[in-house]
């Protein structure tokens, strides 16, 4: 039975996803699911409770290619697992096999609690085995209460994105230009990235800048950041963005180069797009580099608003280490600078203090990293610009192509340990 239609990778949320629930000693409950990627722990637990009723589960396992189980019990962990399913689907198809369903087994402690399905569409079907499978269909909601990301982008790109709807909550950082805030959308049940800049300026510049950010409604990569609107609110603006549970690159330590690989694809993709749409980026950097357990990266801060740009930067003038040469010489700017700056971002900190205007460009040492790995460094971080790869070649380069393989598990594997080993070493809270 081929229950999956895939098309290319980041086309799987918009995919059905079948989650064969394993009951022990009696077959298999089938649940069909309209935004996989979406799922949390808590809507399989509450899932689960209703095949199983008799028993309160707290956990769940699946199994890895070795048929060893792996305990999922939290929303990281699921999406690890959600991750490492999709992977072995596009093997399947790539190899032309049937597509299996996700095998999941629940564990089961303790009496049962109260349960409350958040509008997930369960379909049952016999199990291989034939044994019989209990009937939840029927008792289920079929209809989400839950609005997809697309259904988000669709309502707030309407103009319903207001500072009443939104709940501001943990401060994720702050930048020179503004704050960025994680936020709750009360009419979506949705988590953002809100991100409040305070501008002086006049009412004709706000609706300037406002214009301006309209086009990033019409971008549409998996490697940019989704855009949910904007809105001033007296001297401030609100921009809301897509929120990425992993955070910015550039709180990450050392990481290994198979990882840096698979990042650094998507940092080319999302860039190729950007000037595709004749959008210079202008502040690629790590911390401008979000990264989701999901193993996805995405690029925030481009220049898409001059207007923007510039009322930020009357408050704020100054250069940072991975500006190009000829930007800190105050020369014209070019897709060639965006490159210098993918060049240079992924090298270690500790280069980057040289002096990058008058001295040689830094250089990697050897050894410690793969020839096409330096080598694409190197020619980002040629000192004339026009030295450097082109979009094209950028994309064709040893080093991308080795790593352009679409697996995502590498990245989300390394972003969940990440949070696990931060969040260990931060000691209960
Ligand atoms: P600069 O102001 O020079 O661009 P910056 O990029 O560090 O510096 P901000 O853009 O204000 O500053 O971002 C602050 C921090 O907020 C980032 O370092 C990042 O860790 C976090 N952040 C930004 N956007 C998101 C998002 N969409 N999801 C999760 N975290 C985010
Ligand atoms: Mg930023």
């Amino acid at each position: 039975m081929l229950w999956l239609t895939l098309g290319p990778s980041h086309a799987m949320e918009n995919q059905v996803l079948v989650i064969r629930i394993k009951i022990p000693n009696s077959g298999a409950v089938d649940w069909t699911v309209h935004s996989g990627p979406q799922l949390l722990f808590r809507d399989v637990l509450d899932v689960i409770g209703q095949v199983l009723p008799e028993a309160t589960t707290t956990a769940f396992e699946y199994e890895d290619e070795d048929g060893d189980r792996i305990t999922v019990r939290s929303d990281e962990e699921m999406k690890a697992m959600l991750s490492y399913y999709y992977s072995t689907v596009m093997e399947q198809q790539v190899n032309g096999q049937l597509i299996e369903p996700l095998q999941i087994f629940p564990r089961a402690c303790k009496p049962p609690g109260e349960r409350n399905i958040h509008g997930l569409k369960v379909n049952t079907r016999a199990g291989p085995s034939q044994h019989s499978s209990p009937a939840v269909s029927d008792s289920l909601p079929s209809n989400s209460l839950k609005k997809s990301s697309a259904e988000l982008k669709k309502i707030l790109a309407n103009g319903q994105m207001n500072e009443q709807d939104i709940r501001y909550r943990d401060t994720l950082g702050h930048g020179n230009g503004g704050t960025v805030y994680k936020a709750y959308h009360v009419p979506s049940g949705k988590i953002l990235a809100v991100k409040v800049i305070l501008l002086d300026i006049t009412l004709e510049l706000q609706k300037q800048i406002m214009s301006e950010l309209e086009i990033l409604y019409k971008c549409d990569s998996s490697y940019i950041i989704g855009f949910y609107g904007a809105f001033f609110v007296e001297n401030r603006i609100s921009i809301c963005t897509e929120f990425m549970d992993g955070g910015s690159l550039d709180v990450y330590r050392k990481i290994p180069e198979h990882v840096l690989g698979r990042i650094a694809v998507a940092v080319v993709k999302g860039l190729t797009y950007l000037w595709s749409l004749k959008i210079l980026h202008r502040d690629v950097k790590p911390s401008n580099m979000l990264v989701n357990t999901r193993g996805q990266v995405k690029l925030c801060d481009f220049g898409v608003s001059t207007q923007l740009v510039n009322s930020i930067a009357k408050t704020y003038v100054g250069t940072n280490a991975y500006m190009a040469p000829e930007r800190i010489s105050g020369e014209q700017y070019g897709i060639h600078s965006d490159v210098w700056s993918l060049g240079i971002s992924f090298m270690e900190p500790l280069q980057l203090l040289q002096c990058i205007v008058d001295e040689d460009s830094p250089v990697l040492p050897v050894g410690e990293f793969s020839e096409p790995f330096v080598h694409f460094i190197t020619q980002c971080m040629r000192k004339q610009p026009k030295e450097r790869p082109a979009p094209e070649e950028l994309m064709g380069h040893p080093f991308i192509v080795q790593f352009n393989d679409g697996n995502a598990t590498v990245v989300s594997m390394w972003v969940c340990r990440a949070l696990e080993d931060r969040r260990s070493q931060q000691g209960p809270s």
